[in-house]
């Protein structure tokens, strides 16, 4: 997410909080949403059937009950973070794929290990 502090313009992830420091690898969603790769690298291995209805925070799509979704568990509260930001499997794997792609992130992913929802 962005917010301004001090005239300035802060983006952070929404999930985490963490400040960006235009060394970070993040990506982009809906509305400023933001996603660090950290979480993501989290989020891949953590997420759990929703228990209810939820709107994803970076493809802003609603899901209903019992889709994969991952929250952070254990996020600090932070002027950067979104207290209630769920993030969907497409977006999980979408995310994935982005910084896999990308030539200047340290990540590889498999997508045979992580199957499309069906
Ligand atoms: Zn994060
Ligand atoms: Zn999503």
């Amino acid at each position: 997410m962005q917010r301004n502090e001090n005239g300035g313009i802060i983006i952070s992830c929404d999930f985490c909080g963490t400040d960006w420091d235009e060394e970070l690898s993040m990506i982009e969603g809906h509305k400023g949403s933001v996603l660090c790769l950290a979480c993501l690298t989290q989020a891949l291995d953590n997420t759990q059937p929703a228990e209810d209805t939820f709107q994803c925070t970076l493809c802003l799509s609603g899901h209903p009950a019992d889709t994969k979704r991952w929250l952070h568990p254990d996020a600090k509260p932070s002027p950067g973070r979104n207290p209630d930001a769920p993030l969907c499997w497409d977006c999980i794997r979408l995310a994935a794929k982005g910084f896999h792609k990308d030539s200047d992130v340290e990540f590889r992913w498999d997508s045979s290990k992580y199957p499309k929802q069906v």
